[in-house]
C-alpha cells in the first residue's frame, strides 16, 4: 500500500460482517476462563489484553497504523507528545547515562531534557544541528546512550541532517531517536534515512483538528541491540520485574523496544491514551495525507507572498528557494515540509502587535499545524517577560511571528494577511 491508501486502510482490517470503522474498546479490563489464562498474558508467554494501562485494542489498531505510514516495525501510543518523548529516551537511558540532542528542539522536549531529566541522574549535551563533524563527535561520551533531533525543527524549522546524524550514532553504537511532528510520515520517513526509533506529537497534524492531545513511539526494528548488550542493560539482560525475560533475545530487533516500552515504562508510569482519544487520532489519520498536502500547498503560495510584501523583512520557510535549508528539504522532503512559517514585520513589536489585532482568518492561538490557520507573536504572549534584547539572544526576535497555515482557501488567508499588513 502507498500512503494515501495506509491512511485510510493500515492496522485494521474487518473480517466477515465486522465494523468498518476501528471498535472503540472502552473497556479498562478483559475477561478470562480461567487464572491460568491470565498468568500466561502477565508472563509474556501469549499476546492479548488483560488491563488497558497496558495495551487496548483501539490504541493498538491506530499504533499499527502509525507503524504502517512510518515503516516501523512496532509502536506504541502515549498520552502526549511530551510522554512519548520521555519514554523514548528513557527506555534507553538512567541515571548515569548521557544523551546527545541537537539543541534546536521543540521547547517542551529541551525543558524536559534540561531539566526534569537530569534530575534524574541523566545527563543531556546540546549541540547545533549543523555544526561541524567534529563538534558533533566531540559530543558524545562513553556512556552516551542516544541521539536526539527533530526533522523539521518547531519552531526554528531547520531541516535535520539524519543520515549525518545517524551516522555519528550508529559509529557510537546507539540509535538515533527523530521526533517527526512537523514533516510526517507524508513528508519524510526518517527510517529511510537511518533513523532507528520515530516520536510523534500526534496533537498536531496527524490529530490535525485540534481535537486530542497524544503521542506515538515508533520502532524501525532494525537497531541490534544485542550488538551493543553492554550499553543496553535494560534490553539485553533479564528484566527482574518482568519474570526474568530479556527483551532482545524474547523479542528480538523488530520486537524489544517497544515490549519493553509497554511492559516496564507504561506499567509503571500509565501514560497511556483513552480508547475513545486513540478513535479521534484515527479519524485524523484517514486524512492526513490530503491535508498534508494542502497544508503544504497553501503554506508555500503565503510564503512566497510575504518574501515579496515590503513590509516583511525576512520569512524563514525551508520551501523558499532562498532558505538555508532550501537544498536539504528538498532530499529529505521533495514533496514539502510543513504549514508553519516565521517571518518579520518592518517595525518591531508594535508593528507586529498591530498586525495581529487586524487579522480576521488567521485566529490567535498558541498552537500550531493543524486544520485552522492560527498566529503568535511570541513577543506579546509566550515570551512577553522578555526584553528585546534577550528575545535577540534567545533567536525569537521582538518582531517574529509564528504562522501556521490551514487547509482554509489560500486566497481568504492571503487575503487577511495583505489586509492586516496594510493596516499596521
Ligand atoms: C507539540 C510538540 C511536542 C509535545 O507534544 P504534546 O502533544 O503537546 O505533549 C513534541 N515535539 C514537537 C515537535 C511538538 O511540536
Amino acid at each position: 500500500m502507498r500512503q494515501e491508501t495506509k491512511c485510510i486502510q493500515a492496522g485494521y482490517e474487518p473480517k466477515n460482517g465486522e465494523p468498518r470503522m476501528i471498535p472503540i474498546i472502552q473497556s479498562t479490563t478483559f475477561k478470562y476462563d480461567s487464572s491460568e489464562d491470565m498468568g500466561k498474558l502477565f508472563d509474556l508467554e501469549a499476546s492479548g489484553y488483560f488491563y488497558t494501562r497496558l495495551q487496548n485494542p483501539t490504541n493498538d489498531m491506530v499504533a499499527a497504523k502509525i507503524a504502517a505510514l512510518e515503516g516501523g516495525s512496532a509502536a506504541m501510543l502515549t498520552s502526549s507528545g511530551q510522554a512519548a518523548t520521555f519514554y523514548a529516551v528513557f527506555n534507553l537511558a538512567g541515571a548515569g547515562d548521557h544523551v546527545v540532542s541537537s539543541s534546536t528542539i521543540y521547547g517542551g522536549s529541551f525543558n524536559l531534557f534540561n531539566v526534569t531529566m537530569r534530575r534524574m541522574g541523566i545527563d543531556f549535551t546540546f549541540v547545533d544541528p549543523d555544526c561541524s563533524d567534529e563538534e558533533l563527535e566531540a559530543a558524545f561520551k562513553p556512556n552516551t546512550k542516544a541521539v536526539f533531533g527533530e526533522t523539521l525543527a518547531n519552531p526554528a524549522l531547520n531541516v535535520l541532517d539524519i543520515e549525518r546524524f545517524a551516522n555519528a550514532a550508529h559509529a557510537h553504537g546507539v540509535p538515533l531517536i527523530v521526533d517527526n511532528t512537523f514533516a510526517t510520515p507524508i513528508n519524510c520517513r526518517p527510517f529511510e534515512w537511518g533513523a532507528d526509533i520515530v516520536t510523534h506529537s500526534t496533537t498536531k497534524y496527524m490529530d490535525g483538528h485540534d481535537a486530542t492531545v497524544g503521542g506515538c513511539i515508533v520502532d524501525s526494528g532494525k537497531f541490534d541491540w544485542m550488538a551493543h548488550a553492554d550499553k543496553f542493560p535494560g534490553l539485553c539482560t533479564p528484566d527482574e520485574s518482568y519474570h526474568g525475560i530479556t527483551y532482545a533475545e524474547k523479542f528480538g530487533r523488530e520486537g524489544a523496544y517497544i515490549t519493553k516500552a509497554t511492559a516496564q515504562l507504561m506499567r509503571d508510569l500509565g501514560a497511556i491514551p483513552s480508547p475513545m482519544s486513540c478513535y479521534m487520532l484515527n479519524l485524523g489519520l484517514e486524512s492526513l495525507a490530503v491535508r498534508v498536502e494542502r497544508h503544504c500547498s497553501n503554506a508555500q503560495k503565503i510564503a512566497e507572498f510575504l518574501e515579496a510584501h515590503e513590509k516583511i523583512t525576512w520569512v524563514n520557510y525551508p520551501g523558499l528557494p532562498g532558505s538555508r535549508y532550501y537544498e536539504r528539504a528538498q532530499k529529505y522532503m521533495p514533496k514539502g515540509s510543513c504549514g508553519v512559517i516565521s517571518f518579520g514585520i518592518k517595525g518591531g513589536r508594535t508593528a507586529a502587535e498591530s498586525f495581529m489585532k487586524h487579522l480576521k482568518v488567521a485566529i490567535i492561538a498558541t498552537h500550531v499545524a493543524d486544520a485552522h490557520t492560527c498566529v503568535l507573536h511570541p513577543a506579546s504572549s509566550t515570551h512577553r517577560q522578555m526584553t528585546d534584547e534577550e528575545l535577540i539572544a534567545g533567536g525569537v526576535g521582538p518582531d517574529l511571528v509564528r504562522l501556521s497555515v490551514g487547509i482554509e482557501n489560500v486566497e481568504d488567508i492571503l487575503e487577511d494577511l495583505a489586509n492586516a499588513l496594510n493596516q499596521i
